[in-house]
């Protein structure tokens, strides 16, 4: 028999933009109406019951034409973009449904556009939050109130600035290629994006927000939200977790059929996949009966979706946050979940041995979202592993490092670095880039490379020599001086000359040394081609060594070529590149390695 069950509600926004204040909100609406049933604690989840939202709602129940048969909503009690990252199932994302929340006074910020980004990845509908209306100066506040009546109260100035908030954030959707709206404007749920401003400290709008959550899950989302109840069971581990009494246990969100309290269970470890029989399911009991912190859980035999719960079983040691879930009855079904799941990890947790950067997340889920994006930037991957960061990822960052200097780093996605590997981190110079926003870790990351790659350049610059082809003028007016050290005029053929070179002569014969280069006035460091400067040469007698007229050449050595060519291309144009084909000609009379040139 199938059966609708409730959607699975994220909220993410950017840090303090008000999810936490939201989920709090939520989870301790007060119904004054008994029938109304209150709402229920899962584990890392909250559920409220439709009738809870039937009761708030009172005639904005209209908003939804049309009867709601959905049971009620399951949001996730851990809040934010980065937990949301972390939430997956069956490929997409375990949320059915998510509220983005934007602080209306402060806009989109860094985790807002990544949110959006998250979701539209996902392909997870979202509906807007608008929060903090309250701080628009003079705003009233009426707790709980739904914001259709509540707005009704606020003077001219306090509605025409929330219109002007309003029309800043639509104006940042459109940006990022979405239609958005208020709620009560909205013509079609399909194409828009509903807005709700709300109030998450004082609960303004928080009706409308729950009913249009109900309304959009129900009308977009039934066929997904059907399931067989009797169905074996599958979810998605949220935490692993040490429990007093328990050992090891998961926190998981089960979305689709029933858990047993007897059923055997596949979820993904290290690098296996964990065949366990379950202990206990646990939910917990509610906070007035906690009297000995050791008995915070009552068991229960089964549990169906949407819900949170714990699971008690051994092994689970290993287990990984962001893993698939499975109940298996039989053989059969074992061995298909645990091909399952192998699979599943094994397209997220590599090892390759390749040269490439160690990546390091807290879930499967995240995992795979910032593997994915730095495939898509053609960075390659050594490993990629949940967990903080290890002393052995930096020792293996730094074997990495010994092939390809820029891969050589550890990037951590909401994890923390271990003492040890933070000290040999430091003691090798291995980088590391830990953040809770993906984009910005990558951004960072690049921009290292990038620093490293110019502070390479400009090393290489300036000890590299560039080729260079000069003519002495032939007229002897332009002999300033004809030793210690010789100063002549001199016209600068191709290339480009600088203090501190070498000349050699057309047979390739040693003339001295450049000591410092004239142009009209002033000492300059470098001359181009074009330039007619005077420069002083060390080391050479005009009328022995060299003469007006004379054609001499920069010398180069063969790492100065190799260096050229390989890594300073591009600074090369196109007279430098006829300077050094010159020189090379010259050269190539003593060493035949210089026709290659
Ligand atoms: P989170 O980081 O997104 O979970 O943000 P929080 O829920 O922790 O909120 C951050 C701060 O904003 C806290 O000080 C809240 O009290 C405050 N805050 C959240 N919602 C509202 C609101 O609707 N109005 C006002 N005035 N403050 C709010």
């Amino acid at each position: 028999m199938k059966k609708i069950r409730q959607p699975i509600i994220a909220v993410l926004g950017h840090v303090d933009h008000g999810k936490t204040t939201l989920l709090d909100r939520i989870r301790n609406t007060n119904v004054a109406s008994k029938e109304a049933g209150g709402i229920t604690q899962h584990i890392g989840a909250t559920e409220v019951p439709i009738d809870t939202i039937k009761q708030l709602a009172g005639p904005l129940i209209q908003l939804w034409k049309g009867e709601i048969r959905l049971p009620g909503l399951l949001f996730i009690d851990t809040p934010g973009h980065e937990a949301f990252t972390s939430l997956r199932a069956r490929g997409g994302s375990l949320a059915d449904l998510a509220v983005l929340i934007v602080d209306i006074n402060e806009g989109f910020q860094p985790q807002t556009i990544e949110s959006i980004e998250i979701l539209r990845r996902n392909r997870t509908p979202f509906i807007v939050a608008a929060n903090k209306i309250d701080r628009i100066k003079g705003w009233k506040v009426e707790e709980d109130e739904p914001f259709l009546v509540n707005i009704k109260k606020q003077d001219q100035r306090a509605q025409q600035e929330l219109e002007t908030k309003l029309w800043e954030l639509i104006g940042k959707f459109y940006e990022m290629g979405f239609q958005a709206n208020r709620f009560d404007r909205v013509q079609d749920f399909t194409r828009e994006l509903a807005i709700v401003p709300i109030s998450a400290k004082y609960g303004i709008g928080v009706p409308e927000l729950l009913v249009l959550i109900a309304g959009l899950s129900q009308k977009y989302l039934e066929e997904k939200l059907k399931i067989e109840v009797e169905g074996p069971a599958r979810g998605t581990i949220l935490e692993v977790r040490e429990e007093l009494g328990l050992g090891t246990t998961i926190d998981v969100i089960i979305y689709d059929g029933t858990l047993h309290k007897d059923d055997t269970i596949v979820v993904g470890g290290k690098d296996k996949a964990i065949v366990t029989k379950i202990r206990a399911l646990l939910k917990p009991k509610p906070l007035d009966e906690i009297r000995d912190p050791r008995f915070r859980f009552d068991q229960v035999d089964e549990v169906a979706a949407a819900a949170g719960i714990k699971i008690a079983a051994p092994g689970l040691e290993e287990a990984l946050a962001g893993s698939p879930v499975i109940a298996a009855r039989s053989e059969e079904e074992v061995e298909k979940a645990r091909q399952e799941i192998l699979s599943q990890i094994q397209s997220v947790v590599i090892s390759t041995g390749k040269v490439g950067v160690i990546v390091k997340a807290d879930t499967l889920g995240s995992l795979e979202a910032l593997s994915k994006e730095l495939n898509e930037k053609g960075i390659p991957i050594r490993k990629a592993d949940v967990g903080n960061i290890s002393k052995t990822d930096v020792m293996e960052a730094l074997s990495v490092r010994e092939e390809e200097e820029k891969y050589g780093v550890v990037l951590g996605f909401n994890v923390r670095v271990n003492e040890d590997a933070e000290e040999v981190a430091k003691a090798r110079s291995i980088p590391i880039f830990t953040g809770n926003i993906i984009y910005k870790l990558i951004e960072d990351y690049e921009e290292w490379i990038r620093a490293e790659e110019e502070k390479k350049k400009r090393e290489l610059l300036s000890k590299v020599t560039f080729p260079g082809v000069i003519r002495l003028y032939p007229d002897e007016r332009y002999v300033f001086r004809r030793s210690h050290p010789a100063i002549v005029g001199v016209e600068v053929v191709e290339g480009r000359i600088r203090p501190g070179v070498a000349l050699i002569k057309q047979n390739g014969q040693k003339v001295g040394v450049i000591k410092s280069i004239k142009n009209k006035n002033d000492f300059v460091q470098e001359a181009k081609k074009g330039d007619a400067v005077a420069i002083a040469i060390e080391g050479a007698i005009v009328g022995r060594h060299i003469h007006p007229g004379e054609t001499l050449y920069v010398d180069l050595s063969k790492n100065d070529v190799i260096i050229l060519a390989k890594q300073l291309k591009n600074e090369l144009d196109e007279t430098d590149i006829r300077a050094l084909k010159m020189t090379a000609k010259v050269k190539a009379q003593q060493d035949p390695f210089w026709k290659a040139v």
